[in-house]
């Protein structure tokens, strides 16, 4: 395969039939990695998905090329990579559920963080030099300020509330070593709460579980659960509820390109945070839900959840400086009305609520 020079910039590695070099997506099948194929793809780069499909949908890799495979088969991921020429990767794959990962941490650390090592080993062994990681707010734990003004930025204290924030740390800490080490570069995003769906209406989000508030608002106004519980109501902020930063998944997708293109010298690791700088509380989503579909939302208020921080606000600053990157797209609005219209008419995951299946929108 082609191997490219350390240090050489990704825009300029072209591959057979002059398109810009091929990114490898692991977990291209989930929510957040569907939409990464379709801005990867418009991008002009060849997009391939690899991705075991254990909570993934086949039919959500509209765009590019789909290889199943687990993360932690290194060969398969070699294979994968010289195959199609890959030179970067982005690297979502692994478990997310933060309530799992304190009755399963076992799990959370072979897929996260062994999953990374096997990924960073594949690129050691190929000519793939560029990674975009997939982190989490998780990482930085409960921040007990709580108070609008106060925005993460990226070198908050590191104290993750959860397993799930404690292997996501690891892996970045892992990444940077390795870039360090063998002349990697990486970016890893650091996401706060991805939400909203594909204007096309071809990609949206499924879970199963759907623990995810904004899902769950609109699946409750449309009567498709019980009424939504509110996990606490007594939070030191304005309305007593938790107040989160959510960012349009199609902005989401778009930091992951300003990443792969960043400028970034061999052996460079850096963590941006994605999102928004505005917090939105519980009340305010399903306001916004209650707007998008003119109809109530039924609720109850129950108990916090475990481990819930009051506040959890990007400072966006250094994702615009290093990236160049600010979201368009991201007003509570727009990500609830999106969202709202995949829901309306999913194409694939809703078989575990009881919707009918669709037939496949693969492309040929
Ligand atoms: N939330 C809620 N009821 C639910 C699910 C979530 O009140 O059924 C709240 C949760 O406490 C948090 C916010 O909604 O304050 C966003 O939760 P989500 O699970 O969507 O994302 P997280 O911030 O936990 O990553």
């Amino acid at each position: 395969m082609q191997t490219p020079a350390d240090g050489e910039p990704l825009s300029s590695r072209q591959t057979a039939g002059n398109r810009k070099g091929a990114v490898l997506v692991t977990g291209g099948a989930g929510y957040i990695g569907s939409h990464i194929l379709k801005a990867v793809e418009e991008s002009g780069r060849a997009a391939v998905a690899f991705d075991d499909l254990s909570h993934g949908f086949q039919e959500a890799c509209a765009w590019g090329e789909f290889v199943q495979g687990d993360i932690r088969d290194t060969p398969a991921l070699i294979a994968a990579i010289e195959r199609h020429e890959v030179v970067a990767v982005i690297h979502l794959a692994g478990l997310i559920e933060v309530g799992r990962s304190t009755v399963r941490p076992d799990l959370f650390w072979d897929q996260n963080v062994q999953g990374t090592a096997s990924v960073v080993a594949a690129m050691r062994a190929t000519g793939a030099r560029r990674l975009v990681f997939s982190s989490s707010a998780a990482v930085y734990g409960a921040d007990p300020r709580g108070r609008r003004s106060d925005l993460l930025a990226e070198d908050n204290p590191k104290d993750p509330a959860s397993p799930y924030g404690d292997t996501k740390l690891a892996a970045e800490r892992m990444i940077a070593a390795a870039c360090a080490a063998f002349g990697l570069s990486a970016i890893a995003l650091r996401y706060f709460n991805a939400a909203g769906a594909d204007p096309s209406g071809r990609l949206g989000e499924a879970h199963h579980p759907e623990t995810h508030l904004i899902p769950l608002t609109i699946q409750a106004a449309l009567g498709r659960r019980g009424p939504l519980t509110v996990f606490g109501n007594d939070f030191e902020t304005p309305d007593g509820t938790c107040l989160r930063d959510y960012i349009h998944v199609v902005d989401l997708a778009a930091a992951h390109v300003a990443a792969l293109e960043a400028t970034l010298e061999p052996g460079e690791f850096d963590a941006v945070n994605v999102g928004t700088g505005r917090g939105h509380s519980v009340f305010e989503v399903i306001a916004a839900v209650e707007r998008a579909l003119n109809r109530p939302v039924p609720r109850t208020i129950g108990p916090r959840r475990a481990g819930d921080p009051p506040s959890l606000v990007a400072d966006p600053g250094r994702a615009a400086a290093r990236l160049g990157w600010t979201p368009r797209s991201s007003g509570l609005d727009e990500i609830v009305a999106s969202a709202a219209r995949w829901h309306a008419n999913p194409l694939y995951g809703e078989q575990g609520s009881g919707a009918p299946a669709r037939p496949s929108v693969r492309q040929a």
